[in-house]
Parts: C-alpha cells; structure tokens; sequence
C-alpha cells in the first residue's frame, strides 16, 4: 500500500511584521517611549483615543498598540489635524521637560532596588516596596534631581492572579515580550550592545542592559535572559520573588555586583548610594572592590569611604522578613571577593553577622548596616522598631541612643490623584500646584470650594469602580464559576449610592485580610441596609509561597458567595497597578487593619488621601502620623490582649462599631443618596491636614534633607586629599582595636547614692568616681553613667538615660580618673553601670565604632 501521509516537521522563523509609522507620527513613537507618559493623564487620554478598543487589548501599552496599529488607521490619523496638534503639544512639553538643566546644587543618587513599580505595562513589581521605588524615580525626575536607578527586568516579573471556581487563587507566569516596552538596548562605545560578564560560582553569566526612560531618570534593568547563557543563567531573571534561595542569591549578586559594574562602565560617579531593602547590600561588596583594585586602597580605608557615601533603607519590620544565605552559600559565591579585597574569609563573613552571629547566617541587613553610615525606617513608628530590630548589631549600645532614622513613604500625586482631581488641582491651586504640593497653605483654599463641586468628583470616580466592578464580573464569572444568579444579583446590587469601603493590598497573613469576617452577623447587619447601603471590595495577590495568605483569599470568596453578602462583598482578582488606580479613587473609604507594629509604613491609605477617599486604619505605619480627628477614623495604637485571637476579635469589634455609629451616619447625614455636607467636610479636612505631609515630593526632600545631605558633605570630607582623612580615622580605629584590651579598671566608686531605700534619711546629690589604666590606649576616651531600669517580672532592661563625666586633670601616667555628680534623679529603683569608649569628633555616630568597656560598681 501507498503511504497515505507524510510530512517532515516545520521550522517556523520568527519575523515581525509592523506598520510603517509615517514621519508625522514619529513624535508620537517619541512619547510612547519615556515613561513620563504614565504620569501625564492627557497623554494617557491621547493614547487611548487612537483606537480604545486595542488601548485596552493592550493592557493601555502604547509602545504595543503602535506596533499594532492597522496602516488604514495611521493614514487617518496622519490625515486628523486635531490629534497631530496635540501630539505635537505634548511632545514639545515632553522635550521642554528633559531640556531643563538637573539641580546640581543636590547630591546625586545612585538608587537600587529589586523592583520598580512605575506602570502596569512594565511587569518589574509585585508590591508596596516597587511602587515606592517607581514613584520615588518618578519624583526624581519631576524635581529635576540626579538620580540614577539600577534594577532588574524580569522575563516573567510578578505573576498574574486569576481565581478558579472554589476561590483558589491561580498563578500565571506570562512572558513579557520586551519589544513591546519602551526599552533602549545600552551601547558601549564601540555602538555595540553593552554585555555584562559576571563569574557566579564559577557559572558564567552574561549579563545586557536596558535603560527605561523615566522622564528625566535612567532606569537601567539587568537582563540574562541571552542567547549566549546557558538555561541556568538565562532563568536568573526570570521571575521576581521566585525561584529558590540559591537563585535569590544570584539575583542579589546580579544587582548588587552587576549593577555597580554597569555604573563603572558607564562612568557614573555619584554623591550618594543607597539601597532600598537589603537585597541590593552586595553593591557595597563591588563598591570595596573597586576602590581596593583601582586606587590602591586598604580595605579598611575603603570601608570607610564607602560607608560614608551609603543609606540603607530597610521596609521589614521582623528580622524573619529580611534576606539570610548560609554561610557555605557565601563561601561558593564570594570566595574570589575575599582576596581581592585582601581580607580574611571571617573578616568577609563577619561583614553579615550582627553580634550573635545572625542566627549562624549571613544576614543582607546586617551587611547593609555595616557599609552603610545611615539607615532609616520608613515611618516613624517604623524608625523605633527598626532601632530595636537592629540593636543586636551593635552591643553595648540602647536603642534610643541607635542612628537609625526614618522618613515616611509618600505617594507621587499625578501619578494616584485621578485625572478628575487633577484638573480640580490646577483650578483651585493654581497650575503650578506640584510645585507646592507638599504645603499646606495651598491645599487650604480646598476649604471654600462648594461642597457640591467635590461630590461630584467623588460620584464620577464611583461610577467608573462600578463600572469597571460589572465589566470584570461579565467578564470573569464564567472562569471563576459564579453561577448566572449570583452574577446577576451582583450586578444589580452595585448600587452609585451605596457607601464603598475598599481594602487591597498584598495578602500577607499580617494585614488581617479577614478580619470584617471575625463576626458575620454583625457584618451581615451594617450591610444589609436598604436605606443605608454599604459594600466591601477586596483586591489583593498572595505570594504562590504562601498558604496563609491563598487561604484569606479563598475565604473572602466564600464570604462573598453567602446569600446575605452576594453583591455586598466583591472580591476584584489580579490587583495590579492600573486596578489600584481605578479601585483606590472610587470608593469611599480605604480599610486597613494589619496587626500592630507590622505595618512599616503602607502606603495606599495614602493614595486614598490623594482622591478624598477617608481612611479607617490602625494607628500603624504611616497612619500613625497621618490621622487627625475629624479626618478619618482610627484604631488605637496598642494592643489590649497579647493573645491575637482575641486582639483579633476586639479589632472587628472596634471596625463595626466605626461603621455603624460613625461612619454611615456621617456618609449618609441628611442625605439619602450619600455623601452628606458633613462627609464633604472630612474630605476636605483629610485634604487640608493629611494629603501635603504624604506626597512624594515630601518624602524626597526628606531623604534630601537628613540624609543624602550629610552623607554628600562627609563622604566628599572623606575623600579629599588622596582620602587622607579616611586613612587617618583607620589609622586611629587601628590604635584603639590594637590596644583596647589593655585598659585596667582601678577603682569604682559612689558617694551620696542609696543602696537600700531610706524613707527618712537625707542625702546629699550622688557622687561617681572612675579610676583606669588606659593601658596603651591614647585615644579620648567618654565614661558616661549609664541608668536603666528592669522589669522585675520579665528581666526586660529598659534605657532611662545618661550622664557624661569630666575627666579630672592632669593625668597621672596613663591613669585617668573620671568624676560625675548628679543631683537626685526621679524616686525608684535603678540599675546604673558606667560605659568607657574611645571618642574621635570626627565619626558620624555612635555606632560608628562600637567599642565599649562596661565598668561596675
Ligand atoms: C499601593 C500599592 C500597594 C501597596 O499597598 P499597601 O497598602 O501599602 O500595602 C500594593 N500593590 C499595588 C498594586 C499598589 O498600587
């Protein structure tokens, strides 16, 4: 017989096939590729115009919509005069904008982060910590500052959540295709593309660059998704927060040795280098390299060059949350390091450990500490809890005394105030209103603008969540297996009038997604309210890795699906960028209860500030700072019960009662369609008090003004004279460590003190007397008298305070005596030790060089 089929396998080539832009529309190719587009709302009206059906297809990408774009709707848009014109309005601010000279009276800034969350179209985030760092680049470039970013691009970034029909949530990883993105290849000077060789464990990696304009800032993104690596080099920067410890590693390394490499090769200089988590703590290990091969630097002078350029920002509140390698990990990757840099492999390894050795790990914070001069929380409350977090680092030394430091995060407001709330900015401010955003004198004129001129605003921004809420439920109820009568009765439940509390975030177990469920019929009670409606929307992804966080998911759908709540409590899936913008504006109130002092700062109650959207959140975080009476509501700042179940329920308990007695009668005041005058009020309020300390602007100038500042003027000080200063305080640091221990105490003693209590007695002001031998120590020394109290129940060592002795001269020797009379402290119980450490002007800090000798009475 006649075989009936055959054919060989095909080979398929891949081509791109793109209309031609005509010349007429190169400008707006031009506009498509900075990311300051995302930013501009007009640009974003511009974009979508073109064709609103592949504007969304698109996921609202321009750079793909373009190459998408038909040639018979391109011949009519060359033919429409009206769009060309403001094409070429908005490329001729665009261009206006990148010609400003920088600020040059500011230091410039190096920035590494792990992710950047600057637009929906650029996959390089999954949270909190990449949409401060994308709207920090963002503020960069819109107060003309130097700023450079150094980042990594993701093949696969985050992944996109879907939910199937039990409420699992449903990870996809799906690639980004990169010509799709407004990414320029780097060159080297040859005009080539510019490739990174790194050398990780012996795995050569090769390493492209890509630099995003961000308005005015570079964004450089590491790629080794490259033809020439091997699978295993390819896979290092494919998908963010995924992978295995080891990959992490390497995505560490990549960042922090690769991106200070790039900055080398491209001859970037800067003032100041700071890390925005402890992931990108290795820079400062390529920072030592350079400055111990090229300039002839000991390691130690390098350290302290390097230090006095570097901050170190940290956003986790728990030491669990920060990065850790074993040890022998460490060894694989960096053992070339340790010779390079001359130093021992222990003295390298000791760069990760905090004085209890870390857990028997190398600790990225901890490195990030010790080659950092500063480093700061990100909110207040925040800025205490890392001093605590991080005493072990430096024994001997109390947090209260620690340099630690904080600024609070910010929100970049074109970026989050609606369009609406723009063009209502520029009316009642002025046109100029971003270059006062952070005052509140301007945001005061809000308090004369009719009520109903905001009211409307606010029902606009409703309209559009509900409409987007029925578009996603038409949509998705098929794949998520609503059923048709669930589906409809959602739908008819999404009521304009209806007050809307919305909660979305990241579904970490700490943030106590499920906290409004503690008591259902409670719950059931304040929504079902025919007169007074209320909803609830939740949006949030949970790390594939966590369980915890998946089963708060699929518990909020179940909720959701009980005939008392269908249509009451949506739950909205895949909370990306472009969602929070829709989400954030158009409810009425932003929810947020995670568990105290777990909360660095959060930062999309802020958001909320920025559209007159109130908050209701415990007094964590930023929140903490934010609340004013009158302006949103709050949960106490302490907890009442160390059990957190019951602490749990206590908070739901405070949540209704907020609700019910508060919050509705204020939203609903005379008024059955919502919105009262009296709720006006609190949005203007929240506007006028709360919105200009929260801005991104506010927070740059902070890390200006207590940071980068101090670092520039002391790192240049440093520098000067063939580092001569930094070489002279090695110098010094050597003398001490060297002689240190040859120091004697000789004698302790203290007049006019009780060591009992005496109820009757007088006494005269207490008396200290301090005798040492200093051995061979020449350095000034500080004995300082140390008062702290104990719990005599827990053995806790609480810090009262200090007082400083003189030192009685003249000097008999290298005997020195130190003499201290303080008049009677407050009535108790105290526990006092007198601290001696070695004392130079010129150290930035305490910490700096934490050698202590405790001396007892
Ligand atoms: C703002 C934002 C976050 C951070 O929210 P928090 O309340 O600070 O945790 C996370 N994801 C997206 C998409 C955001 O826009």
């Amino acid at each position: 017989m006649i075989p009936q089929y055959k054919c060989n396998p095909p080979q398929w080539t891949e081509i791109y096939s793109q209309s031609n832009l005509p010349a007429e529309l190169q400008s707006l190719r031009a506009l498509t590729m900075n990311l300051w587009w995302s930013w501009q709302p007009r640009a974003i009206r511009l974009f979508q115009s073109i064709d609103p059906e592949l504007w969304a297809q698109t996921d609202g990408n321009p750079c793909w919509m373009l190459h998408l774009l038909g040639a018979e709707r391109i011949a009519e848009l060359c033919q429409d005069q009206h769009f060309l014109a403001e094409v070429q309005a908005l490329y001729d601010e665009l261009q206006a904008y990148l010609q400003e000279r920088p600020d040059e009276t500011r230091p410039s800034v190096a920035y590494f982060c792990m992710e950047y969350g600057i637009s929906n179209t650029l996959h390089i985030y999954s949270g909190g910590l990449g949409i401060l760092a994308g709207d920090y680049v963002k503020e960069a470039s819109d107060s003309n500052v130097r700023l450079t970013a150094v980042g990594l691009l993701y093949r696969y970034g985050y992944f996109t959540q879907s939910l199937d029909p039990s409420g699992n949530q449903v990870a996809h990883y799906v690639p980004q295709n990169f010509h799709n993105l407004p990414l320029e290849p780097v060159l080297n000077e040859r005009g080539e593309r510019l490739t990174l060789h790194l050398e990780m464990a012996s795995l050569p990696v090769a390493c492209q660059v890509w630099r995003v304009p961000v308005g005015r800032v570079s964004l450089y993104l590491l790629d080794t998704d490259v033809p020439e690596n091997g699978d295993l080099a390819k896979s290092i920067t494919h998908s963010l927060y995924g992978g295995d410890w080891e990959n992490r590693l390497r995505q560490e390394y990549l960042l922090g040795i690769g991106g200070t490499m790039l900055l080398k090769q491209l001859g970037i200089t800067c003032d100041v280098y700071h890390m925005n988590e402890g992931h990108a703590a290795f820079m400062n290990v390529e920072r030592l390299v350079n400055l111990v091969e090229d300039r002839g630097l000991p390691c130690d002078v390098a350290l302290e060059v390097v230090r006095a350029s570097s901050l170190y920002t940290v956003h986790t509140p728990v030491p669990a949350g920060h990065d850790y390698f074993e040890d022998a990990l460490i060894d694989r990757y960096f053992t070339p390091f340790y010779s390079r840099l001359g130093i021992s492999r222990d003295e390298f390894i000791q760069l990760g450990k905090d004085s209890h050795g870390s857990g028997g790990k190398f600790s990225m914070s901890v490195l990030a500490l010790h080659t950092s001069q500063e480093a700061n929380g990100v909110s207040k409350l925040h800025g205490d809890v890392s001093k605590r977090m991080f005493a072990p680092v430096w024994e001997g030394f109390f947090p209260e005394e620690s340099h630690v430091s904080y600024v609070t995060n910010g929100v970049h407001l074109p970026t989050w105030a609606a369009p609406e709330w723009q063009q209502f900015f520029v009316r009642h401010f002025g046109a100029d209103y971003l270059n006062h955003q952070s005052q509140e004198e301007m945001w005061a004129r809000i308090m004369s603008v009719p009520s109903e001129d905001i009211r409307q605003i606010r029902q606009c921004l409703k309209r559009r969540l509900i409409q987007h809420i029925q578009s996603t439920i038409i949509k998705t109820h098929g794949e998520i297996g609503l059923p048709p009568q669930l589906a409809k009765a959602t739908l008819d439940e999404l009521q304009e009038r209806a007050l809307y509390i919305g909660f979305s975030r990241r579904f970490a177990t700490y943030k106590r997604a499920h906290l409004l469920f503690e008591d259902l019929e409670t719950l059931a009670k304040i929504l079902d309210n025919e007169e007074r409606p209320v909803r609830f929307i939740f949006a949030g992804k949970a790390h594939p890795a966590d369980g915890g966080g998946q089963a708060l998911i699929k518990r909020i759908i179940e909720v959701s699906r009980m005939p008392q709540f269908v249509g009451k409590i949506i739950f909205l899936p895949d909370y990306d960028i472009a969602l929070a913008k829709t989400l954030i504006p158009g409810v009425d109130v932003w929810l947020n209860n995670p568990t105290r002092l777990m909360e660095a700062s959060g930062t999309s109650g802020e958001k909320a500030e920025m559209n007159g959207v109130l908050n209701l959140s415990v007094l964590d975080g930023w929140w903490y700072e934010g609340y004013k009476e009158g302006a949103g509501w709050a949960l106490s700042a302490e907890r009442t019960y160390t059990d957190q179940h019951l602490q749990d329920q206590l908070d739901a308990m405070t949540i209704y009662q907020l609700i019910e007695q508060e919050i509705v009668p204020t939203y609903y005041a005379d008024m059955p369609t919502g919105c009262s005058d009296r709720w006006v009020d609190y949005i203007k309020r929240s506007m006028l008090y709360i919105a200009p300390h929260f801005t991104m602007r506010r927070m740059l100038d902070d890390y200006y003004e207590r940071l980068y500042n101090k670092l520039a003027v002391r790192s240049e000080l440093l520098e000067h004279q063939g580092y001569q200063q930094a070489r002279d305080i090695v110098a010094w640091k050597q003398r001490v460590a060297a002689t240190w221990d040859t120091i004697t105490v000789q004698e302790a003693t203290f007049e006019g003190v009780m060591r009992e209590p005496n109820y009757n007695g007088q006494h005269s002001d207490p008396t200290f007397r301090v005798t040492i031998d200093a051995g061979q120590v020449e350095a000034e020394l500080v004995a300082e008298l140390i008062v702290t109290t104990r719990d005599d129940l827990t053995g806790e060592v609480q810090y009262v305070g200090k007082d400083l002795f003189h030192e009685v001269m003249p000097r008999m020797g290298t005997t020195r005596t130190y003499e201290l009379t303080v008049p009677s402290a407050q009535p108790g119980k105290y526990q006092i030790a007198v601290r001696l450490r070695p004392y130079l002007p010129e150290l930035p800090h305490l910490m700096d060089f934490a050698y202590v000798r405790w001396i007892s009475f």
